[in-house]
């Protein structure tokens, strides 16, 4: 049996609108943004049902062909961008299948954007709490398969914690039909939790089935200077309780200075310059005041000292301005040249001594190279990117990745945290997970592989 043979098998099975092998149109989808990976396949597969998705992983199995799925190609680890094996597409699994009100569920297919989502949500006047910078690209059925975090975590949890359950093709294509909206179903093991997070190692998520919350009356958005993460710390203790805080980022000196001088249009809305930034938005239901709360809180915290400066958003645009300093953080790194990146967590109360110690020891093997550690501190996750040294090719720098990359997770493993907080594993970090999880975990994860993927077929270069 050879690959022809299966390309032949596709091209009879599958409507004609559902594969193609015209480079033209393949070649976006061999790329990911940053241009990190590029990639290669015999032919795309464009599948517009769960049948027609089934049909193509059966024919795969047959002939022991390995399988790439790509969602909306945003993510940040290398696993959706092939290496010679049959590319599957989601981007036509796009239909809304149901919204439900009363039940705050909603049933979408894989391909749906994450901002289609929103609007859809929107207009029933409730919330799909997920939020990311990638939104407008990411899929549902990559959010999923990545367990996505975005800056929400703090007050609605991941992906996986926004999911009643899933549908999905199996490695021989058969369909799991997990997408009952209960809020309480205890018949056996989770399967809908095993496909999430799975990086599309254990099946191909077609659709999935949400919980939607009742949209927030009012929130407010305050974009505080402080003198340290410490500070930062202290605050977050000062602001969590009673379930309104729903962001709390952290943005050092460093990064306003990239926003402000590389992205078109942003301001430091402060005349005088910070050494860290804290972006929090609380959310306010019917019968809250939120002038009042947000008055009374900032005075109580006013009255210690943590607060140097700060800005209270009080229209939708000053509101949309806040976020966009945090949104384009990752962006405005571009221009700096390398940068060698981690996207980590560590216990919350931790955060402040993984920023000192990463930045002294990082400094201490590459001298003037310049830490960024910023991004989702209400939930212990930390983007800590590392930009080279003005004065060194960047060629130069990105050969020290690996001795970097060991410095700054031996740090974050001696914490108690996790080298992979929200972007998952796929080719970049497995390495790293193979000599630091536990054996007993990655022995439990192959025996899960091998029952549920026999001939590894199903993004086989993934995670393990
Ligand atoms: C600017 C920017 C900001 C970002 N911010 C965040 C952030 O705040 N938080 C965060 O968590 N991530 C963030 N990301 C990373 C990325 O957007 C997420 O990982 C996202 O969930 C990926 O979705 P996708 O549809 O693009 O998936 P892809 O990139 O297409 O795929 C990602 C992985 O999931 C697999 N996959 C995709 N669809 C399926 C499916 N239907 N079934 C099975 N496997 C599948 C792929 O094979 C691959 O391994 C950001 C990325 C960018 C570019």
């Amino acid at each position: 049996m050879s690959d022809a043979q299966a390309i032949t098998a596709f091209k009879s099975t599958l409507p004609v609108k559902s594969w193609t092998q015209d480079k033209g149109v393949i070649e976006p989808y061999l790329h990911e943004w940053r241009g990190r990976w590029h990639g290669e396949t015999p032919i795309l597969l464009l599948p517009a049902s769960t049948q027609e998705v089934a049909d193509a992983v059966k024919i795969c199995a047959h002939f022991k062909l390995p399988i790439t799925v790509q969602g909306g190609n945003t993510g940040l680890v290398g696993g959706q961008v092939p290496q010679g094996e049959v590319l599957l597409s989601t981007v036509r699994l796009n239909r809304i299948r149901e919204a439900n009100a009363d039940n705050l569920h909603m049933i979408c297919e894989a391909g749906v954007t994450l901002q289609a989502v929103h609007s859809a949500v929107d207009d029933l006047d409730l919330k799909f709490p997920l939020s990311l910078a990638s939104q407008g690209s990411c899929t549902i059925g990559g959010n999923l398969s990545t367990n996505a975090g975005g800056v929400h975590v703090v007050k609605y949890g991941t992906a996986r914690d926004l999911v009643f359950g899933v549908e999905a093709v199996l490695a021989d294509g058969k369909i799991y039909n997990g997408l009952n909206p209960l809020r309480k179903d205890n018949t056996g093991y989770d399967l809908s939790q095993l496909l999430i997070g799975a990086e599309g190692t254990l099946g191909i998520i077609t659709a999935a089935s949400m919980k939607l919350f009742p949209k927030p009356q009012n929130n407010i958005c305050i974009l505080a200077a402080v003198e340290s993460p410490d500070n930062a710390l202290q605050l977050l203790n000062e602001v969590r309780y009673g379930n309104r805080l729903s962001m709390f980022e952290l943005i050092p000196r460093l990064g306003m200075d990239y926003v402000t001088r590389n992205i078109a249009g942003q301001k430091d809305p402060f005349s005088a310059e910070y050494p860290w930034y804290v972006l929090l938005e609380w959310e306010f239901a019917n019968g809250d005041d939120p002038q009042k709360f947000t008055e009374n809180s900032l005075e109580k915290i006013a009255d210690n000292g943590l607060i140097l400066d700060a800005v209270i958003a009080t229209s939708q645009a000053q509101t949309a301005a806040l976020l966009a300093l945090r949104e384009n953080l990752s962006a405005s790194q571009k221009p700096i040249g390398a940068t060698i990146k981690h996207d980590i967590s560590v216990p919350i109360a931790k955060v402040p001594a993984f920023i000192a110690q990463a930045n002294a020891a990082v400094t201490r093997h590459t001298p003037n190279c310049r830490p960024l550690a910023f991004g989702h501190l209400g939930d212990g996750n930390i983007h800590y990117n590392i930009g080279q040294p003005k004065d060194m090719q960047p060629e130069e720098f990105m050969a020290q990745e690996p001795e970097i990359n060991d410095i700054v997770y031996d740090i974050v493993c001696a914490l108690g945290g996790s080298i992979s907080a929200e972007h998952g594993i796929g080719i970049l970090k497995k390495p790293q997970l193979g000599r630091r999880a536990d054996p007993v975990k990655l022995q439990m994860m192959q025996t899960i592989k091998t029952a549920l993927d026999p001939d590894n077929i199903l993004n086989p270069r993934n995670i393990l």
